[in-house]
């Protein structure tokens, strides 16, 4: 027997397709959509107002996956972070990181990663697969649920968590679309800011999509050397290639990208990065998220002293470029940037 697709593999157009082609009216789609999406049902019962043969028949051709959470640990910061179970006992992680100002989920795109960072605990347990577009949005609905309990509606959405979002391109965007939907999950695309270890031709492909979400970039290193030493794709797409792409996307897009740089004592946090980040990001109008090195402890590296990073920071400023200092979230729980982990790993810690 065929598995059946989950419905939540299906945009919103595919729904309404294949309500007219089963003989029902196209507005089943949108409440069909509305339930999952808006009323937070996870199963076809619990979608009391369409009538009990369209929901048999519902049945009959589609999953609905729980991915149920395994496990839930929550920071002193309030911070949550969720452990999911998939159909093939694959498990991701997902986090929810309410502040003063927002609440945002942080969601990840596939099972373990390839990329192998130098920092980075996600790449520690290799790569599995890519999570498919239902499993994207089943962790965005288990943070929403979560916020809503807090009565701390979800604003935002990050795809920082486990894995590569754009080595997961399509399958992302899918889950993209139907989040951003009004009768979908129905946050704005500007809310939306996808993270990426720099696949430079996915940058090019990304400039073209037509939406406003957000993009930021894992620079993590100063010069060509200093992210070959951090980053072993850099070797694939250099760091000029990767900034030259940055700048192409601005153009063609005029929307402000951000990157994300890693302070790891005596490594990137030094005066010789000020002046080549100075050189590179000659003429580029961007933002500049300086992250703290989060402890994973099969790395060597350390975090500056908090005087350290405040001077690397108006360093950078002097130099024209605007720069923050990313505000470490959930690091008691492993919940930090850097701290996921893949599911061969997670179980035994
Ligand atoms: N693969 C994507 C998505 C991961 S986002 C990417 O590389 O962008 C997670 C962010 O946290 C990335 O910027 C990543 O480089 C950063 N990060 C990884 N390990 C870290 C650590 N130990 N401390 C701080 N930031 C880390």
């Amino acid at each position: 027997m065929t598995p059946k697709p989950d419905i939540r593999d299906l945009s919103l157009d595919e729904l309404t397709r294949h309500m007219i082609s089963a003989g029902e009216k196209p507005y089943r789609a949108v409440q069909v959509f509305e339930w999952i999406y808006q009323k937070g049902a996870w199963s076809f019962e619990a979608m009391r107002n369409l009538p009990g043969e369209l929901r048999e028949c519902l049945k009959k051709d589609f999953d609905l996956k729980p991915n149920t959470v395994v496990r839930k640990v929550v920071s002193e910061d309030k911070t949550t972070k969720f452990l999911l179970d998939l159909f093939d006992h694959e498990k991701v992680e997902s986090v929810l990181i309410p502040t003063a100002t927002r609440t945002t989920g942080c969601i990840s795109t596939q099972a373990g990663c390839k990329f192998g960072c130098k920092f980075c605990a996600s790449g520690l347990g290799g790569w599995k697969r890519n999570l498919t577009c239902a499993e994207i949005l089943a962790q965005v609905l288990h943070v929403q649920e979560e916020s809503l309990n807090h009565k701390r509606p979800l604003s935002n959405i990050v795809f920082m968590g486990t894995g590569e979002p754009l080595d997961n391109f399509d399958n992302l965007f899918k889950a993209i679309r139907t989040i951003n939907s009004d009768k979908g999950i129905g946050i704005g695309a500007r809310h939306i800011t996808i993270s990426t270890v720099g696949l430079v031709p996915k940058i090019k492909e990304l400039a073209k999509q037509n939406l406003q979400i957000e993009l930021a970039i894992s620079l993590h290193g100063y010069d060509n050397e200093s992210r070959n030493l951090l980053i072993p794709v850099n070797r694939k797409y250099p760091f000029d290639d990767l900034i030259a792409a940055c700048r192409e996307y601005f153009k063609a897009t005029k929307r402000q990208i951000t990157f994300e740089y890693i302070l790891i004592k005596d490594v990137t946090c030094t005066e010789k990065a000020v002046q080549s980040l100075k050189k590179a990001f000659k003429g580029i109008i961007c933002k500049m998220n300086l992250i703290p090195y989060n402890p994973v402890e099969e790395f060597g590296h350390k975090t500056p002293s908090g005087k350290e990073m405040t001077d690397f920071r108006d360093r950078l400023e002097e130099c024209g470029i605007h720069a923050t200092i990313r505000t470490p979230r959930g690091r008691d729980v492993g919940a930090a940037c850097g701290q996921l982990r893949h599911a061969s790993q997670l179980l035994a810690k």
